[in-house]
């Protein structure tokens, strides 16, 4: 395993963080219960590879995913494990209640001292409304030895996200970043600049980048999966202190741990060449659709640029068993938002400023993933 300082105040975490939110649920598909013989198991032999950073939320799995946390570290002998919680104070509770949440937080993990304390999902709005009560209740975590430090996770925009770096309240953040979605990468490279430390969600961009496929692997000669891609492009990206993996079997603890265990995970010579076969792809991919949106909405309610991305996911990265399953759950929404749902009404044309034939194109992927 390889070891970095989590910003300029923090610890050495592994390069690998354990995203402890997609543990094994007691039936299938129930995300609110936890199967622990199964799942704590799975966190140890994690830690036994040498991942020492644990991320959680107050929420995740309804609360039993600190649980997983506090029975996968009893009895634990081995290194210094670092958790990392989140708060959800976009809710707009009382500071009372955040201070509650966090005791619990402490209980269920059985520790004295969580490392880190986030505020979960900042957005604008509530960072304008809630940010000082986050900075109270962090103020009084630290004073009491609660916490150690404070950071945020956010899925806001870029420029948003530098406004939350620049305020100087921050030991870290958690940001997502892919090789398909590379828009934070200046980003992270600012808060690295800033003394802060960087975890990575969604290296494999939350399981729709995880389908190995030849088209994917060629980007990078000598990977062997997908999986492996996603975190030596995320690992290899100026700034980035960690990526996290919500891992639930051993063989994908076994095989991200020897990911992240590598020397290297592209030489600057690699990323460029990686980075220049993908933008060869993206090219053709947006020949058609670029996904600008322009087109929407559709009053039939037809995910127009969504469905178009899901045939570029099939077509240029082979993607096909993960783009046919994304198609098939927009039939089965509450109202169809997949291409069988258009009336061919006419409206989207004239707003395509890439003049794609939108029907036809709808009607070729309609046929593609239900044939
Ligand atoms: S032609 Fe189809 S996709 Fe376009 S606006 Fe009409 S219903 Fe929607
Ligand atoms: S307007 Fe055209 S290019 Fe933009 S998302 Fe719609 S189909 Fe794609």
């Amino acid at each position: 395993m390889q070891y970095a300082q989590y910003g300029k105040n923090g610890p050495m975490v592994s390069r690998l963080g354990f995203g402890v939110m997609r543990l094994i649920p007691r039936k299938k598909g129930e995300w609110g219960s936890v199967n622990f013989s199964k799942s704590v198991p799975i966190i140890r032999a994690a830690l036994d590879r040498g991942v020492n950073f644990l991320d959680t939320h107050f929420n995740y799995h309804h609360g039993l995913s600190e649980v997983a946390i506090g029975k996968a570290l009893k009895g634990w002998k081995g290194h210094r494990v670092y958790i990392q919680t989140k708060a959800p104070m976009y809710q707009g509770k009382s500071l009372a209640h955040y201070k509650r949440c966090l005791q619990e937080s402490l209980e269920k993990c059985g520790v004295d001292t969580i490392d880190y304390l986030f505020s979960h999902a900042m957005a604008m709005d509530a960072h304008k409304k809630h940010n000082a009560k986050f900075l109270k209740l962090t103020d009084w975590a630290l004073g009491k030895g609660y916490i150690r430090h404070r950071g945020f996770s956010s899925h806001d925009t870029a420029s948003h996200i530098q406004k939350y770096i620049k305020t100087g309240y921050y030991d870290a953040m958690l940001v997502s970043l892919n090789w398909r979605t590379r828009d934070m990468a200046d980003t992270i490279a600012l808060a690295a600049d800033k003394g802060m430390g960087v975890a990575v969600m969604n290296p494999v961009g939350g399981g729709m980048l995880s389908e190995t496929t030849p088209m994917i692997t060629r980007l990078l000669p000598g990977a062997k999966t997908s999986a492996e891609v996603g975190l030596r492009y995320v690992l290899s990206t100026p700034g980035v202190t960690l990526a996290l993996s919500g891992m639930n079997t051993v063989e994908q603890v076994a095989e991200n741990t020897a990911t992240a265990g590598r020397k290297s995970w592209m030489t600057p010579k690699q990323r460029t060449r990686f980075l220049g076969k993908l933008a060869k792809l993206e090219k053709k991919a947006a020949a058609r659709c670029t996904a600008c949106g322009y087109c929407m909405p559709c009053p039939s309610g037809v995910a127009i640029p969504a469905i178009f991305l899901l045939m570029n996911q099939a077509k240029f990265f082979g993607q096909e068993e993960t783009a046919r399953n994304r198609y098939m759950s927009y039939k089965s929404q509450k109202a169809d938002i997949s291409a069988a749902a258009c009336v061919r009404c006419g409206k989207c044309l004239p707003k395509c400023p890439n003049g794609v034939p939108i029907i036809e194109c709808l009607a070729e992927a309609e046929a593609h993933f239900t044939s």
